[in-house]
């Protein structure tokens, strides 16, 4: 432990659950932020992750606290839901960029200092609806399945120097992002989740420490869901 784990949207929701679980555990834990400050007790770093050169900064930053990223978590991301007819491009690209092209910026600038200290955990929140889909969100969905096919593709490229890139697939889990949905929405997919209920922030985390763990060093290119089974069948 004791290792240097940034978090990108660390600030709130499931990306301030997992930094709280490697800070518990004694990690030297960054979070990324766009304004608001980081919560107590954690270090946080001003970074836009749609903005190449801020994310050179943030991990500059990082860099000087606590030394180089040996562990990242790419869990910033954004939805702007709409049904496919009325999608404008601006709408699709944004949340491409955001979600997917993001987690590729910060993958890229971390990954230079795990190729020199040849060990790197790198963990991708991606979304059951990657490989679901969801009606009203094609960028979305897309921008999670495409995370998939780069965490596997960083998996093959790095894996001989120590590095693992695995993705964590969470279901319905209430925060702020969830609290956009419609009531009626909400009630159709918890109608179809087995296990009968919303998912915690702390569990989707539980899942994040365990894949950034010695214990799971042989995993990588992995997909876990944590969704109460519904996903199943993938
Ligand atoms: P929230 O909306 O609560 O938080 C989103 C986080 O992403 C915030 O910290 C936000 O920062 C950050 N963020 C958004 N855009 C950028 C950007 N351009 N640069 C840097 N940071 C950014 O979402 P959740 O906690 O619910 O979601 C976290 C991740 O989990 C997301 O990737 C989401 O897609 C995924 N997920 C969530 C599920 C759920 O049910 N909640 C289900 C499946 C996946 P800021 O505070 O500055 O806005």
């Amino acid at each position: 432990m004791g290792r240097s784990v940034l978090v990108t949207g660390g600030n709130r929701g499931i990306g301030l659950a997992i930094a709280r679980a490697f800070a518990e555990q004694g990690d030297k834990v960054a979070v990324t932020h766009r304004g608001s400050g980081a919560p107590d007790g954690l270090f946080g770093v001003r970074c836009d992750v749609t903005d190449a050169a801020s994310v050179d900064a943030a991990f500059a930053e990082v860099e000087d606290a606590h030394g180089p990223v040996e562990v990242l978590i790419a869990n910033a991301g954004i939805t702007d839901d709409t049904l496919l007819m009325r999608m404008d491009e601006e709408q699709f690209t944004r949340v491409i960029d955001a979600n997917l092209t993001g987690a590729w910026r910060v993958t890229k600038r971390a990954t230079r200092n795990m190729l020199k200290a040849r060990f790197g955990r790198i963990v991708y929140i991606s979304s059951v609806v990657g490989m679901l889909g969801s009606p009203g969100q094609v960028n979305y969905a897309a921008s999670k399945s495409g995370m998939i096919g780069m965490a596997r593709s960083i998996a093959r490229e790095l894996g001989g120097r120590n590095i693992t890139a695995n993705v964590v697939a969470p279901g319905f889990v209430a925060t702020d992002m969830t609290e956009q949905l419609t009531e009626e929405r909400r009630k159709q997919i918890l109608a179809s989740v087995p296990a009968g209920r919303y998912g915690s922030t702390d569990e989707i985390a539980a899942a994040v420490t365990f894949l950034a763990s010695d214990a799971a060093a042989y995993i990588t290119g992995a997909v876990l869901p944590v969704d109460g089974g519904l996903g199943m069948g993938h």
